[in-house]
């Protein structure tokens, strides 16, 4: 039987743990298996797999090696084949109408904050899910326990991203952005030369969630009306379950009560700045809740809906979000990222 190809057998079974939501290090072992795996000669490869030695290169153990084994030998390996036969069923048709339509994803974190993952692997990856682009939206200073980046650290990682822009693959793009954090008094937490040089600004509160709501009304109100500000993550700050895979910023809490603001007025003025209401499809954010969501729809919003996420596996998290957003009566052509990469610089550009 002819061999096949083992780095993207073990690459796949970490997709799937990690769109599964399991934990980091059972993904982590299978992604540092590829990383060696890819680097050692096809010829080591088939004497250690007859010699029974794989496991003895760095990186490789019991399983991953029977896995490796498995591939090189023509066959599927039993851990993939078992991981395939579990997943999930397909969406309902308005829902996979809605996902057909989405071209990329405006929340995406990287190893530089807190996701799992280099940029790189991230982008391979949503190029693989069929988007044309992501935001890079790593967390701002302020997020110190999700490495937040300073701005000395966003400008190299601007320089950076054009570097990789070269080197990917035609019809991918990373664009530039951040996930900022919303301070207290509704500013935004990075420097206002650096916010105007990003396409996209993903604004979110991370502190004081329990503040009441005309304090959180006020700061919400501020952000959105900052002209850097494009769309409005997470809106509630929610928990509805512990998260598995990557993500320190959100792993501190298991669940938390959706946040409390006047919503009419937080809608109108996304409607009014012309602001995206994020479709957070994380499942333990699924935020906002499908009531809010509803009334974000009969207002006029535009939406976003987007995976946050912190592994490569994670980027297929797009369907959770759809499938709310068709329940809840989203159309299409008011979600942003059913938009080229163009048009939705167009329409970033439109706010300053
Ligand atoms: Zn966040
Ligand atoms: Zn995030």
């Amino acid at each position: 039987m002819a061999s096949r190809d083992p780095v993207a057998d073990l690459r796949r079974i970490a997709f799937l743990l990690e769109r599964a939501n399991e934990a980091t290090f059972r993904v982590k072992a299978f992604r540092s298996a590829a990383a060696t795996v890819s680097r050692t000669p096809h010829d080591e490869l088939v004497e250690r797999a007859a010699a029974g030695t794989l496991a003895k290169l760095t990186g490789v153990g019991d399983v991953t090696a029977r896995c490796v084994a498995e591939s090189l030998a023509g066959e599927e390996p039993v851990y993939l084949r078992r991981l395939l036969s579990t997943e999930g069923t397909d969406l309902p048709a308005a829902a996979a109408e809605l996902r057909a339509a989405l071209r990329g994803d405006l929340h995406v974190h990287s190893d530089w904050s807190d996701g799992g993952s280099p940029i790189e692997e991230m982008a391979l990856a949503a190029a693989d899910v069929g988007h044309e682009y992501f935001v890079l939206t790593d967390h701002s200073p302020r997020l110190t326990v999700a490495h937040g980046l300073t701005a000395d650290r966003l400008r190299r990682q601007l320089d950076h991203v054009a570097k990789l822009n070269a080197q990917l693959p035609d019809g991918f793009r990373i664009l530039t952005g951040i996930e900022v954090d919303i301070n207290e008094d509704g500013s935004l937490d990075q420097e206002d030369e650096l916010l105007a040089r990003l396409d996209v600004v993903v604004g979110s509160v991370h502190s004081k969630l329990r503040d009441d709501s005309a304090k959180m009304t006020r700061r919400m109100l501020a952000a959105i009306a900052n002209p850097h500000l494009d769309v409005l993550g997470h809106m509630t700050g929610r928990k509805v379950a512990a998260a598995g895979a990557g993500d320190a910023a959100h792993r501190t809490a298991r669940t938390r009560p959706p946040s409390t603001f006047d919503l009419e007025k937080v809608l109108a003025a996304c409607v009014e700045h012309d602001k995206a209401v994020e479709i957070n499809s994380r499942p333990d954010r699924l935020d906002p809740p499908k009531r809010m969501l509803t009334v974000a729809v009969e207002a006029g919003c535009r939406f976003s809906i987007d995976t946050d996420a912190h592994a490569p596996g994670q980027l297929d998290w797009l369907g959770n979000g759809c499938e709310r957003a068709a329940l809840c009566g989203v159309p299409a052509d008011r979600v942003v990222n059913t938009w080229t990469a163009d048009r939705l610089l167009e329409w970033t550009r439109s706010h300053g």
